[in-house]
């Protein structure tokens, strides 16, 4: 029974794909000193005709088992690059945009390449993409995925570590792999009100991240209590539901538009 519903769900996510039914929220990405929104991470969601909005948990173990993975992967990376090329159009001002990439896109060997053409169609400049790997990749070949992270890195995109401190963290991995940013793990983020010693530990996290060069990104900020230790500590942008849940790429041109005048 588990298999027929694996099937038709991919089955499923095939046709929504051809059918236009994938779409991408953008969530906030907030200067910790300014306020200002500096940037976006696209987060895809299924529009799904019966089902209504359906969230990447449900959506990303079925493409990864799928192999469909690569192509919505693919079509995640077109539609965040022309969506950010429009906001540079619209505000003159630099929206980063970040994308999560899965270890499935990572691996193919062409990888760099695909993302170096969505800029070139898209005409969107290589500084304001940045791409979100997570540590679940570096366990296979890491020299492998050194030198494809490399490659990504030279063409100017940032690559940030998503989830920091989660899983099976090899503090190695910050001095052997080519990040510009770390991003603090909401479960971190959370533990902030859970006593002294969950404020220290992120604390010590954005320390790390700024004496290793690194700028720090929090996530799952939900109090002000939570922002407040972060900005005293130094981390440079922060994200979460009390600066913003994700948003239409409308609702996002509404804050930016709110925001500039
Ligand atoms: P992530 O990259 O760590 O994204 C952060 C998740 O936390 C998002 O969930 C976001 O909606 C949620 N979030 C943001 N602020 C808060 C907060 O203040 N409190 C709480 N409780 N949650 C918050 P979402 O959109 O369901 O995405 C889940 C995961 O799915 C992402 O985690 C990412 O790993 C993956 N994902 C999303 N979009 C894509 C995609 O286009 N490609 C790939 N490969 N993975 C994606
Ligand atoms: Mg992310
Ligand atoms: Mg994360």
């Amino acid at each position: 029974a588990n298999a027929t519903h694996y099937m038709t769900r991919s089955l499923e996510l095939r046709r929504g794909l051809d059918n236009d039914e994938l779409v991408l929220h953008y969530q906030p990405q907030i200067d910790g000193v300014s306020g200002d929104m500096v940037g976006v991470e696209a987060l895809l969601r299924w529009n799904h005709p019966v089902h209504g909005l359906v969230g990447p948990s449900e959506i990303i173990p079925i493409a990864e088992k799928s192999g469909l993975i690569i192509e919505i992967g693919s079509w995640v990376l077109r539609e965040a690059c022309k969506q950010a090329r429009i906001w540079q159009d619209e505000y003159g001002e630099k929206i980063q945009m970040a994308v999560n990439v899965s270890a499935r896109q990572l691996q193919l060997a062409g990888f760099a390449d695909s993302i170096a053409h969505e800029l070139a169609i898209s005409g969107l400049p290589a500084e304001h993409l940045e791409i979100e790997v997570t540590e679940s990749l570096f366990m296979r070949d890491m020299a492998d995925m050194r030198a494809k992270l490399q490659r990504i890195q030279d063409l100017g995109i940032r690559i940030s570590l998503d989830d920091f401190g989660t899983g099976f963290s090899s503090l190695s991995y910050l001095r052997t792999l080519p990040f510009d940013q770390i991003k603090l793990d909401r479960s971190f983020v959370t533990d902030i009100d859970r006593g002294e010693e969950g404020r220290a530990l992120a604390i010590t996290i954005i320390n790390m991240a700024r004496n290793l060069g690194k700028t720090c990104i929090a996530e799952g900020v939900e109090n002000d209590r939570q922002l407040e230790v972060l900005r005293d500590a130094g981390c440079d942008l922060v994200q979460g539901y009390l600066l913003g849940r994700p948003m239409s790429a409308q609702d996002i041109s509404r804050l930016a538009t709110a925001t500039d005048g």
